[in-house]
């Protein structure tokens, strides 16, 4: 097991979980960040299974999100559950993975995962707005495995 302490500074983690709570407030949509050391799978193919470990799938609308990193492999993943992966296309997400990993390669993990955030957060905020009766479905904070 890995600690998040080993990837981010607690500022970091801190700024990560506010875009997550920025972007929440705008949207029923969830967003999660999951990170790693390592893995041997392709990095959508894990997504995949780490979004059944967090228990994504439930929201009920089908609007999670997941950012999956695995920092020694130097691989990542955003994963949309399927309301939100019908509402966009696939440019949408290599735009973001490119966002991305133009700070990644700067060693900005952090910064360039916030602004992903606040972008995939806008595009759930458009199709999936957010309404009083909304609920924090799954929980902002990061897990790491
Ligand atoms: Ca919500
Ligand atoms: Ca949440």
């Amino acid at each position: 097991m890995s600690k998040i302490e080993d990837f981010l500074t607690i500022e970091q983690e801190q700024a990560i979980i506010k875009a997550i709570e920025i972007a929440e407030k705008n949207t029923s949509g969830e967003i999660r960040v999951h990170i790693e050391n390592n893995t041997n799978s392709p990095p959508l193919e894990r997504a995949l299974e780490v979004f059944h470990l967090l228990e994504m799938e439930k929201t009920e609308l089908r609007n999670g999100v997941l950012f999956y990193m695995a920092i020694e492999s130097r691989k990542f993943a955003i994963l949309g559950d399927e309301g939100i992966h019908t509402k966009v296309t696939e440019n949408f997400w290599d735009a973001e993975k490119e966002l991305m990993l133009s700070y990644f390669k700067k060693g900005e993990f952090s910064k360039g995962l916030e602004l992903a955030i606040i972008e995939v957060g806008n595009k759930l905020k458009e199709n999936f707005p957010y309404h009083s009766t909304d609920t924090d479905e799954l929980s902002n904070e990061i897990s790491s495995g």
